[in-house]
């Protein structure tokens, strides 16, 4: 059983008048358990994928299925159901709560949908810590912490609940060079501990050499794909 299937999946944005076509007609299957990276330069419509894979919009046209969910049929409430429950996200601004702890950060999604009881929720946010390095770093805000590091608190948020799919909208375009190769090595360790399926997207060519399935953008299709530069 593949985990997301996209038939013919095409999107467009209405402007006005205007219908500007983001997706225009794409097909893909990703498998449970792989790394994979939606490639493309800015206006290719990479964040357009991710929102309709993440549930966070809903497509023009096609089928897009997500952990065997027909998710175009979904409503509102039950798109943020889902997500809750299935989905973790990843954002190029890590987006945590600044006045919250970088422990506080991790255990809110566990808090806000799961509603685990406080001694297991203790043991999880303990342990996704430790996976992600951070453990000596639990009590310090966003503020005091690098890019990196944050970025690491928001790949532990994002594992928590347990998602099967995180889905990461360029994570490491604010970062630099040597930090975004080890934030991408992060991610891939964490699917290799957990099976959790990784998404992302990315415009630097050198970063999407690190995925194992690439699917490359361009004005809203795929483009045939360079060899493979993995080892
Ligand atoms: P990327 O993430 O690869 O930069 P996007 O998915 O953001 O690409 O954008 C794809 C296309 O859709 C671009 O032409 C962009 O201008 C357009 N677009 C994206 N979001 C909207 C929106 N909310 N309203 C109108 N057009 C949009
Ligand atoms: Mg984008």
């Amino acid at each position: 059983m593949s985990l997301i299937h996209a038939q013919n999946l095409a999107k467009s944005y209405r402007v006005g008048d205007l219908e500007v076509p983001a997706l225009k007609g794409i097909d893909f299957v990703i498998e449970p358990s792989s790394f994979v990276a939606f490639v493309g330069p800015s206006g290719s419509g990479k964040s357009t994928l991710l929102n309709l894979v993440g549930c966070l919009d809903h497509p023009t046209s096609g089928k897009l299925t997500v952990l065997d969910t027909d998710v175009a049929a979904l409503n509102r409430s039950a798109s943020a159901e889902f997500r809750g429950r299935h989905i973790g996200f990843i954002f190029q601004d890590f987006n945590l709560i600044p006045v919250l702890t970088a422990y506080e950060n991790i255990e809110y999604p566990l808090v806000m949908v799961q509603n685990w009881p406080a001694a297991q929720r203790h043991d999880r946010v303990m342990s996704l810590l430790d996976a992600v390095g951070m453990a000596d770093q639990a009590g310090k805000r966003p503020d005091q912490l690098s890019g990196g590091q944050k970025q690491r608190v928001a790949v532990a948020r994002a594992l928590v609940a347990n998602s099967k799919l995180v889905l990461a909208d360029e994570p490491t375009a604010n970062l630099d060079h040597d930090t975004a190769y080890r934030i991408i090595e992060l991610m891939r360790k964490m699917r290799d501990e957990f099976g959790t399926t990784f998404v992302f997207s990315t415009h630097d060519a050198k970063i999407m050499r690190e995925a194992e399935v690439t699917f490359t953008l361009e004005d809203g299709r795929f483009i045939t794909n360079p060899p493979s530069h993995h080892d």
